[in-house]
């Protein structure tokens, strides 16, 4: 072997450093299904803690949804457990074409592919589609598999300023002697919570003529009127050229993703997308779960109005009890604390009263922008919210945060 003992200390060097910069990341286990309700171990070997969940990306409760939960049993009893084939070679089954062409009506596209993962949709669509002879512009924040996939393709790239239309214009008018242009953005992003102005940007996508690309991914099931995403609240449907999303979050909180768009950019990524050529496809339970997802959300909106309301409920709280959130309406809500360890610190006593929620930090948020991001779900009741609020108001007593302003946060704490 050559893994010698220099090796072995190279590597324990740059995981001590992580842990002495605080960058670690330590893993917390549950030891129950992915609910509102679930039972924590931490730290490692501690007793099992029973506490509230705010930091899933379970929106609409699918996670453990009885129903949801019986369709993948049925779904694992008719087609088995595994294809062992990706899907060109003897990896399609009849469900897969049937939750292809039901994410195809919910979204209000022409076509849809399927991906192991929206990790993976990411990872393959644009070198499936674009050329060297192309340019893709991105928003700066868009997720970190966007910007895989934007490495893995040959053709040119270039970034505007967040959400700022004008920077885009500017990168459009610059652009304009490339054969296809692509503009790329997240519909929701998932750190700040805010919307992608989706209207402006087919706008200046018809004006300009480029190709739009939304990753729909904190969206998908209960943002719009009907839960179809960023582009029904914009009503911007089916002027859309490509919608990526996962079942990971509000979709079921499984696992798998797509592309969906323009029939012909999803059949280029049937014959070329590396992803879907070379890995296995959605298991056959887990299709089967994508599928009554589907069905329960397509017969009713109960589930993200509900998510609507538990939002309202929860941003008016937050703000009541003199906490600094990000503005928004989606259920993703910052709480900002702008200095790391003041988020670690506010976390861990959280969950000391019996709430998790999670810190955020320098590198996954900027500098001076630690938060603690909670997430709203149509699986909470009010009375789990109002135990979250109780213990936030408690938790921002101690560190005497309650309707204090930035700069005094700042002052007393730094950045
Ligand atoms: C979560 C997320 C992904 C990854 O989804 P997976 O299906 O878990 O790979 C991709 N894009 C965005 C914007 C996400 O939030």
């Amino acid at each position: 072997m050559a893994f010698t003992e220099k090796t072995r200390g190279l590597y324990s060097e740059i995981l001590t450093g992580l842990q002495t910069a605080g960058l670690f990341k330590q893993e917390r286990f549950i030891h129950s299904a992915q609910a509102a309700d679930i039972e924590v171990e931490y730290p490692t070997g501690a007793p099992l803690k029973k506490v509230i969940n705010i930091c899933a990306n379970n929106y609409l409760g699918m996670s453990s949804h009885p129903e949801v939960v019986k369709a993948a049993h049925d779904g694992l009893d008719s087609h088995g457990y595994g294809m062992s084939s990706v899907r060109f070679i003897c990896g399609t089954q009849d469900i897969h074409r049937t939750l292809e062409s039901m994410v195809t009506q919910f979204l209000g596209t022409e076509d849809t592919i399927l991906f192991p993962s929206c990790l993976d949709a990411n990872g393959g669509v644009f070198e499936a589609v674009l050329t060297k002879d192309d340019v893709m512009i991105s928003d700066r924040l868009v997720h970190a598999s966007i910007i895989d996939g934007i490495r893995l393709c040959s053709a040119m790239h270039d970034t505007f300023k967040h959400s700022d239309m004008e920077h885009l214009e500017e990168k459009l008018q610059l652009h304009s002697d490339k054969r296809l242009k692509m503009v790329i953005t997240d519909g929701v992003f998932s750190m700040d919570g805010d919307t992608a102005k989706l209207d402006k940007m087919v706008e200046l996508c018809e004006k300009y003529n480029a190709l739009l690309f939304v990753d729909d991914s904190h969206a998908s099931g209960f943002i719009g009127k009907t839960g179809r995403g960023t582009h029904e609240k914009y009503g911007v449907m089916g002027e859309i050229d490509i919608i990526t999303t996962t079942f990971g979050k509000g979709l079921g909180g499984a696992s798998g993703g797509c592309v969906s768009g323009r029939r012909e950019l999803v059949e280029m990524c049937r014959q070329k997308a590396r992803p879907y050529l070379f890995s296995n496809t959605i298991a056959p339970p887990v299709v089967a779960g994508v599928i009554k997802v589907l069905e329960i959300l397509s017969a009713s909106t109960d589930r993200r109005d509900k998510l609507e309301h538990n939002t309202e409920f929860w941003r008016k709280g937050l703000i009541d009890a003199g906490l600094i959130i990000k503005s928004g309406d989606t259920p993703i809500v910052p709480v900002m604390l702008f200095n790391a360890k003041l988020a670690q610190d506010v976390s861990r006593d959280l969950y000391e009263e019996g709430i998790y929620a999670i810190g955020f930090f320098f590198p996954v948020v900027s500098q001076g922008q630690a938060r603690i991001r909670t997430q709203i779900s149509a699986g909470h009741e009010i009375h789990h919210l109002e135990k979250a609020l109780d213990a936030f108001k408690k938790v921002g007593k101690k560190y005497d945060i309650l309707g204090k302003s930035k700069q005094e946060i700042i002052e007393r704490y730094g950045m």
